[in-house]
């Protein structure tokens, strides 16, 4: 087999969305599987809503999942340009080939002319298509209809009588009847080719050797076989990727949450626990194991483990697997991807120096465990940033247990004067206090923990008397004790 060269090839009329990523990173996954090249060239024909917006914020969406292409759009290489409105040129030349060759022609049939060609199928039951009315058009009457102003498209001159078959490596054979096809445009009267045109010829002259896409495209491809035999050109292997569900087994949309990585990466989702969770969306690895890197996906992808049945979007599933990676990565790492949410919370100022910094790395080994995605640290972190009350009944009741002054002496004691306060030496004092005072633990961790954070839930006091800092907790015990009614 030659290189392999897989694409993606977007269309820049949106963000990056949960689908065109899964797309990407197949192909990424099988050109780094068979250590072939990666390419991401940019279909931008539909010039209505085709924006450089959304063409940048799809590359960095890519960028940011790990996502390398080694050829096209911004990288550069031998087959370009790689954006299709920069190649109009050689769109051209193929389709010069196409209408000297017979294999295409030019129709000048109005939209209105259409129009009434449809309905008058419509009306004798007849299969709705192209009706070939200008297939056999001579020059002199192109010219005359060109003289009366019209604008003509160029059609294929779709073969009768044929079955074309995909060779799918995901869906196996897929038939098509050529008859079902009709003359398909392939140049629009303004010159801009169509999508299957422009593909074609985009994915041979980029060298394409597998075609990994939506099985959205899956009716298109016979259309794009055809050219490509028509310009004698070798077809390229097709996988037809499955649909996306969501839980309720409808079509993916934004009803089902979030639909662009643009959302996840906003919310505080982590790119490892994306590109994991894409993987997983139809394809498995055949084993129970869920929780891969991409190095390790790389190793084992293959087209015959990708599902023909729909994936399903699963967000418990990402959640989890996203609060794994949490939980996982370095501290320094998470608390510093959390800092502008703790900013925008209003618990951080713009200016973050070291030893604030030390602080906010302590919150976070406090409260991630709780976390599906790093903007839910707003929720678990206002207790290190913001002195409570104690006005909660449960709280009070807590406070007013005849031991806690004794309790409350007894840390502020240990604290006084003593060396740093880290979690081994809280975890130690926290063992020996109950001991020191003859109380059972909840006599005194219940206390301490309303006297921290006005609540009797929360994070670990281990966690919360480093993050506090001595001087921080014994303020708040002293505030607390003067509370308690
Ligand atoms: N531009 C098409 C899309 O965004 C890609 C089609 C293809 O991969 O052939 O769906």
């Amino acid at each position: 087999m030659s290189e392999v060269k897989v694409r993606f090839a977007p269309s820049p009329t949106g963000p990056l969305h949960i689908g065109g990523a899964r797309s990407a990173l197949f192909n990424w996954l099988y050109a780094r599987r068979y250590h072939g090249k990666f390419v991401v060239r940019i279909e931008d024909t539909d010039l209505e809503r085709s924006s450089r917006e959304s063409e940048e914020n799809i590359l960095s969406s890519l960028r940011w999942l790990g996502l390398d292409w080694d050829e096209g759009i911004a990288a550069g290489g031998p087959a370009g340009p790689y954006r299709q409105t920069e190649r109009l040129a050689l769109y051209s030349q193929y389709a010069e080939e196409l209408l000297e060759s017979g294999w295409a022609y030019r129709c000048y049939c109005s939209e209105e002319e259409l129009a009434a060609q449809r309905e008058a199928q419509l009306a004798a039951g007849e299969m709705v298509g192209y009706n070939g009315q200008c297939r056999n058009l001579s020059e002199a009457e192109c010219q005359q209809l060109e003289n009366e102003g019209r604008k003509p498209v160029v059609r294929f001159r779709v073969p009768e009588g044929k079955v074309l078959t995909v060779r799918d490596q995901v869906r196996g054979d897929v038939s098509f009847d050529c008859h079902g096809i009709g003359d398909f445009i392939i140049v629009k009267s303004d010159g801009i080719p169509t999508y299957n045109f422009a593909v074609a010829v985009d994915d041979h002259t980029m060298g394409i050797t597998h075609v990994i896409r939506a099985e959205e495209h899956l009716s298109n491809t016979p259309l794009q076989i055809l050219l490509f035999e028509a310009l004698g050109w070798p077809v390229p292997e097709f996988a037809h990727i499955s649909l996306i569900l969501g839980k309720d087994r409808a079509k993916m949309s934004k009803r089902h949450g979030a639909t662009s990585i643009q959302q996840y990466r906003d919310l505080g989702y982590l790119p490892e626990a994306m590109v994991n969770f894409l993987a997983l969306l139809g394809w498995s690895p055949g084993a129970e194991e869920e929780v891969f890197t991409l190095d390790q996906v790389q190793e084992k992808f293959s087209l015959d483990r990708v599902a023909k049945s729909p994936a399903v979007f699963d967000l418990d599933k990402l959640n989890w697997l996203n609060g794994h990676y949490i939980k996982h990565s370095p501290v320094e790492r998470i608390a510093d991807l959390a800092v502008p949410y703790l900013r925008q919370a209003g618990y951080l100022p713009e200016t973050v120096d070291e030893s604030l910094m030390a602080k906010v790395r302590l919150v976070t080994i406090a409260v991630r465990e709780y976390l599906d995605y790093l903007s839910q640290i707003a929720d678990h972190a206002g207790v290190f940033f913001t002195d409570p009350g104690y006005d909660d009944p449960e709280a009070q009741a807590v406070l007013s247990g005849e031991q806690v002054p004794a309790v409350f002496a007894a840390l502020r004691e240990q604290l006084t004067g003593a060396a740093a306060l880290d979690e081994d030496r809280a975890r130690a004092l926290l063992k020996q206090l109950p001991k020191e005072l003859g109380l059972g633990g909840k006599l005194v961790y219940q206390p301490l923990r309303v006297g921290l954070t006005g609540k009797t839930k929360g994070p670990e006091l281990y966690h919360l008397l480093p993050a506090l800092g001595p001087a921080k907790v014994i303020e708040r015990l002293e505030k607390a004790l003067g509370s308690a009614i």
